[in-house]
């Protein structure tokens, strides 16, 4: 991050009028500021040759897989696909052979309560949680979202509930962030895209907030994530992901990633370097490598049980499954 990690609130504030006051923050508030900011002669320094060492380790190591791929259908891989097919490659596949998707309150309900904490941070004026998920509601329902259409048909039970969900979500995201300032250059929905091996392989994805900025060869800004649900090993993951994609982009990787989980008021901030980076490259390796050979049934899936086997299409049929979930 740059100026606001740099003297977050103590700043002198051009309007000081809509800018929090130190005295004005509550402990969550306090510690989540505490814990992003970091004095400027601590963040990390990149050379100009670390993308192409990214790019390199990358290319090298996909470029048999990318045979089989064209630019013409390139392979699109984001966090989520990661996240899949290094969990259960089973499910992974299942879901990917059938990508259909039912809609429900308790799967559309994180979607408006991150559409409305983005309003939020972008509006001039400040709205109440209530008002600002009513906007989000309406603006997600008029949209071409995936969600939209069972925004436009559910009934009004549900979407009170989606309502009354969000709602509670975005007031645990201001009990826990400060406002944040202008000068920290708040980003919502930040994309990120590299092109790999000529536009074979797309790496890309959205940042839910990104603050501060690069310094020339000087990592200044942290991304985060927010998370409407408990903890899982994936999400330091997904961070890093994001950091590797900054860095291809734009040669510079965030200072560090963070994941805030909005129900319990916890932040994990994880430092960026370049081994992290090499690390993060190497999972896309892996995870693109076993993409490719599930699709072309070369590879025998794996079940790996964990508690998403709940929300399991398999389930029915998943005697490895079943078992985890009686155990558990
Ligand atoms: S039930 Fe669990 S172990 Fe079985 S396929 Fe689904 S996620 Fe994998």
């Amino acid at each position: 991050m740059t100026d606001p990690p740099q003297e977050p609130p103590r700043d002198p504030s051009p309007d000081a009028a809509t800018e929090p006051r130190d005295d004005a923050l509550n402990p969550a508030q306090r510690e989540t500021l505490d814990r992003l900011t970091a004095p400027r002669d601590t963040w990390p320094e990149y050379d100009q040759g670390l993308r192409r060492r990214l790019r390199e380790h990358l290319e090298g190591d996909l470029s048999e897989v990318a045979v089989a791929l064209s630019t013409d259908r390139p392979m699109r891989v984001s966090k989520h696909a990661l996240a899949g097919v290094h969990g259960c490659e089973a499910r992974w596949l299942a879901d990917d052979d059938d990508p259909s998707f039912e809609a429900s309150p308790a799967t559309v309900r994180g979607s408006v309560a991150h559409k409305a904490i983005e309003l939020g941070i972008n509006r001039r004026e400040p709205a109440a949680p209530a008002e600002l998920v009513d906007i989000a509601l309406d603006r997600l329902t008029e949209s071409d979202a995936w969600m939209a259409d069972w925004l436009r048909t559910c009934d009004e039970d549900d979407r009170a509930e989606v309502r009354a969900a969000a709602i509670a979500k975005v007031q645990s995201f201001e009990d826990v962030w400060p406002p944040l300032k202008p000068a920290w250059r708040p980003v919502t929905e930040l994309p990120v895209r590299a092109d790999l091996l000529g536009g074979r392989i797309v790496l890309a994805g959205r940042v839910d907030l990104g603050l501060g900025r690069p310094d020339g060869g000087r990592a200044g800004r942290v991304v985060v994530d927010f998370k409407t649900g408990g903890f899982a090993v994936h999400h330091r993951d997904d961070g890093r992901f994001y950091a590797l994609v900054e860095a291809l982009r734009i040669g510079v990787p965030p200072r560090a990633v963070a994941t805030s989980y909005l129900d319990s008021g916890a932040i994990h901030v994880d430092p960026v370097d370049e081994d992290v980076l090499h690390a993060a490259a190497a999972r896309v390796v892996d995870g693109v490598t076993r993409i490719v050979a599930l699709r072309e049934r070369q590879l025998e899936p794996e079940r790996r049980p964990s508690a998403v086997c709940r929300w399991c299409r398999l389930l029915d049929t998943c005697d490895v499954g079943r078992a985890h979930l009686a155990d558990a």
